[in-house]
């Protein structure tokens, strides 16, 4: 493990763009070809202002907001692959860099949480990419990272509707800790229908969270 560990740090990144050696993601390629998506509420995709909820989506204890870095799809779609499937520890830095580009300028969170990945994935891959990230987010904003949820169940979701994914996502995360008062935001790779982060925010609000906000590398 601390072989693997080493290797994923210390081996060349290279550009998942252009293939220059350097970082996961060079200057050039992140200006040129990632798609910024334009603020949207995570729910019905109206337009809004810092992608902020919107007022007929906003449920209580739900997510206030969710900001994602980029569309899912060129140079992105390969970043996360290697995030997930190859040099989680490396490419974090990354990730992270596109994330706080998008956040406001001022933080309205006081603690840094990650979507937990199941037990069995965690072996697999030796790591929780989400949390990678997110411990990142939190020692440049300044604010403290805490793991706050874990996930008992890993739900297969692909090619089910919202709906579906709400209702097989319910119950298989809890909170660990209790959260009083906090403002979290929660950090995830991807977006997709939003009912995971949903379903983190209402875990974390009946563990007594403020206020919960959500972020993402992509959305899809
Ligand atoms: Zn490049
Ligand atoms: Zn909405």
């Amino acid at each position: 493990m601390l072989v693997q560990k080493l290797i994923e740090l210390l081996a060349p990144a290279y550009c998942v763009g252009c293939t220059k050696e350097g970082d996961w993601l060079c200057r050039n390629c992140q200006t040129a070809s990632v798609i910024v998506p334009a603020p949207a509420c995570y729910r019905c995709e109206k337009l809004t202002l810092n992608g902020d909820t919107c007022t007929g989506c906003r449920e209580v204890g739900g997510l206030t907001r969710v900001t994602s870095a980029a569309v899912y799809g060129g140079p992105v779609k390969e970043l996360i692959r290697v995030l997930k499937f190859k040099r989680g520890r490396s490419a974090a830095g990354v990730a992270a860099r596109l994330i706080l580009q998008h956040l406001p300028a001022v933080a309205d969170f006081d603690l840094v949480t990650a979507v937990p990945i199941s037990p069995s994935r965690y072996r697999e891959r030796g790591y929780n990419q989400s949390e990678l990230i997110a411990k990142i987010i939190a020692s440049q904003v300044g604010v403290p990272y805490r793991s706050a949820l874990m996930r008992s169940t890993s739900v297969h979701q692909i090619g089910r509707s919202r709906s579906e994914r709400l209702a097989a996502i319910r119950g298989s995360f809890q909170a660990i800790r209790p959260v009083d008062g906090r403002r979290i935001l929660v950090i995830d790779d991807v977006l997709t229908t939003g009912a995971t982060l949903a379903e983190c925010a209402a875990v974390l609000s009946a563990a007594g969270a403020s206020s919960v906000q959500g972020a993402t590398v992509a959305r899809r």
